[in-house]
């Protein structure tokens, strides 16, 4: 163990053991079923081992996908085999398996399974469901085309209906509407659910989800009209194949389409089910998954980020000693706000999750569904998976810059974080799209005269707590922000749309009012979250998370909403030097309990896959590990450069 790291460990009064239960708890719902996930974890971890190669970062892209397919597939036999259908928890497993590195079958389990089960009937679903068990399928969404991703109305793919056979015929009929980025769909997924426009006698009935098979079963071809195909390299997710898929008058049975909202008789008559709106449900779903996986993804980039600033020293002092980097400031100011955000996202995404849950076990029948509910989750799922994508990204590209030179090798493991955040804010919608969706309906609801306010559980009983007593300052203060700035937008907006009379687009182009709502929110779930650890009554951990929170807190008025404070008057000049001053202090007495902080979230070195994050502290013997088995270092002579240059060397020579 690296002394440094074992000091800061000693010197914590942090009770590690207690704070990694509490998270799993809140991860799993019961400390029974977080136990049996870690076991599972243990059994898997040495089941797995013989596919674990240190080494992967260094592999080919045919390489890295032979093994990720086969790693992919003894996940799923093993899920099956132990029964694990919750897809938080089949995350969890994938982390210890893949490292940071995606499952093939990612898509398979989410939105491939959550659309058949959401929006079939309850007949479709009994038949795919059957179909499932007894056939070798790997699923995919396929909705983004060349031409349109956010747009969905503007999707080409055309579905038309022929009465006489009773089928569907599907076609890409322009370049723009060929299908493109498909997780998994380039060379291994054989169905797919794929959003088309439904076309019946010429008319467009909007897009429908129809399931389609796409490869052979029996030999794993393409089946004939459809032509597919890895959209080459990407920024990251090198093992994964997404994929183009391109139709020509492909025919499937009148039953592919799935008709739970909406019916195409088999005379071709059209029949709308309940409200569009309920087909959110399934984006909501997978919106959730995606919060808590965004949330712990930042805290695998900041565990690997504090633990090797504790192991480095740089830069002697006037005494000569090099001090740890994380004892100078600057390095304090830029790793801990990653940290009290990793935390804070942490309780806003389990609280969301927890909101989903209920809200899914409420609306078994979504004809029942309150709409405005709905809505209502819809915009926030919207703000919150932008925000947590966002600050993963962010605070995973500061914490690989904190780790210097070494943060930039492949074996760092902070590439696929901030790979993946920075696809994470693309897919599942763009960012920008999603806040301004989150901003139109803040708007709207208080253009119609609703509350603005956050309608929460268990505010009241917050509120009346010691514990909110002692943060009022800062919560009244993002309070009072977000209640002037929509004011302030909404009576802009009502100008601009009412007297100059100019487009509502170009009026709603605003998501600030959007980003300081979650953020608020965010605050609130933070605090909810400390509320409920008082429970456990382990009061030293309580301390520091209280702590964390405030850093948390001083972090957002400081350096997330300064001008937005100074300009909205709730905080003058000499106010923001008192918050600068105070999140000074605060970075000091965070600092002491980083490591175990960090250490609470209980990564293993398989789920960080990191040299800098190793919990031993070995950075470097990792380090020179990796560098050594380098493709370019199998060889000791370079035959490439003998040959390429070798007579340019000879010619010089000659002169
Ligand atoms: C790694 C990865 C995996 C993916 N996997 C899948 C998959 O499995 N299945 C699938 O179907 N798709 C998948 N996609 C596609 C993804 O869903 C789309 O890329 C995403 O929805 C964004 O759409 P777009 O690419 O068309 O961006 P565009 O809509 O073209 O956006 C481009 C820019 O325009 C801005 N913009 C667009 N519209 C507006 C607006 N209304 N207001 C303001 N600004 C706007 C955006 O902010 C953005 O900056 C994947 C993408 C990636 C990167």
């Amino acid at each position: 163990m690296n002394k440094d790291l074992a000091k800061e460990r000693q010197s914590s009064v942090l009770r590690v053991q207690e704070l990694n239960s509490f998270i799993g708890r809140n991860l799993f719902l019961s400390d029974e079923r977080y136990k049996q996930v870690l076991d599972l974890k243990s059994v898997l971890a040495s089941r797995i081992k013989s596919l674990y190669d240190e080494n992967y970062e260094n592999l080919e892209r045919g390489q890295k996908y032979e093994l990720v397919l086969k790693k992919s597939l003894e996940l799923i036999e093993f899920a099956s085999e132990h029964n694990v259908t919750n897809y938080m928890e089949y995350t969890y497993l994938i982390g210890e398996v893949m490292g940071t590195e995606k499952h093939l079958f990612g898509l398979h389990f989410t939105m491939f399974t959550i659309s058949l089960e959401l929006w079939s009937t309850p007949e479709q679903k009994a038949y795919w469901d059957r179909f499932l068990k007894e056939n070798g399928v790997f699923g995919t969404y396929i909705q983004t085309e060349i031409g349109h991703g956010t747009f969905i109305r503007g999707l080409e793919t055309t579905a038309t209906y022929d009465r006489n056979a009773e089928e569907f015929i599907l076609d890409s009929p322009t370049l723009t509407s060929i299908k493109f980025w498909p997780g998994a769909s380039g060379k291994t997924c054989n169905y797919a659910i794929v959003m088309a426009k439904l076309i019946i006698d010429g008319k467009d009935h909007g897009i429908h989800a129809f399931v389609v098979q796409l490869r052979s079963l029996e030999n794993h071809s393409p089946v004939p009209g459809i032509e597919l195909g890895d959209i080459g390299k990407k920024h990251a997710y090198e093992a994964i194949d997404n994929g183009f898929v391109k139709f020509k008058n492909v025919r499937i049975p009148r039953n592919n389409m799935l008709m739970r909202f909406a019916q195409v008789l088999p005379n071709g008559e059209f029949k709308r089910l309940g409200n569009e709106i309920v087909m959110y449900a399934c984006m909501l779903i997978m919106r959730g998954i995606l919060c808590m996986f965004a949330s712990l993804l930042q805290s695998i980039s900041t565990t690997i980020a504090i633990r090797y600033s504790c192991v480095r020293r740089q830069t002697a002092d006037p005494t000569g000693l090099e001090p740890q980097i994380i004892d100078y400031q600057t390095q304090q100011y830029r790793l801990l706000p990653g940290l009290a955000t990793s935390y804070a996202n942490f309780f806003a995404t389990i609280y969301f999750r927890n909101i989903l849950n209920s809200f899914r076990k409420r609306s078994k029948n979504f004809s029942e569904i309150e709409t405005n509910e709905l809505a209502k989750l819809h915009a926030l799922s919207s703000g919150i998976k932008a925000i947590v994508f966002d600050e993963c990204l962010k605070f995973g590209q500061i914490n690989r810059l904190c780790c210097g030179g070494h943060g930039y090798s492949a074996s760092s493991g902070l590439q696929p974080v901030i790979q993946e955040a920075d696809a994470g804010c693309t897919y599942e919608g763009d960012n920008i799209v999603l806040y301004l969706q989150t901003a139109r309906y803040l708007l709207k609801a208080v253009q119609k005269g609703f509350s603005p306010h956050l309608e929460l559980d268990n505010l009241q009983q917050i509120e009346k707590s010691d514990l909110f007593k002692r943060f009022e300052k800062y919560i009244l203060l993002f309070r009072n922000l977000y209640e002037s700035q929509i004011g302030e937008i909404s009576n802009r907006m009502f100008i601009l749309i009412e007297e100059e009379k100019l487009d509502r687009f170009e009026a709603w182009n605003s998501s600030s009012v959007a980003l300081i709502y979650i953020n608020l929110f965010i605050v609130y779930m933070n605090l909810n979250g400390i509320y409920e650890h008082q429970k456990s009554e382990c009061s030293e951990n309580q301390v520091i998370l209280e702590e964390l929170f405030e850093l948390y807190l001083s972090y957002g008025i400081v350096e997330k909403f300064p001008n937005h404070f100074l300009k909205l008057g709730l905080i003058d000049g000499n106010q923001m030097t008192d918050h600068q001053n105070r999140l000074y202090e605060l970075l000091k007495k965070v600092r002491v309990n980083a490591v175990c902080l960090v250490d609470a979230f209980g990564w293993t070195d398989s789920n960080l896959a990191s040299s800098l994050g190793v919990y031993d502290g070995n950075v470097y013997e990792k380090l020179f590990q990796f560098a050594k088995s380098s493709l370019f270092n199998q060889n000791s002579e370079n035959p490439v450069f003998n040959k390429v240059a070798r007579p340019y060397i000879l010619a010089k020579s000659k002169l």
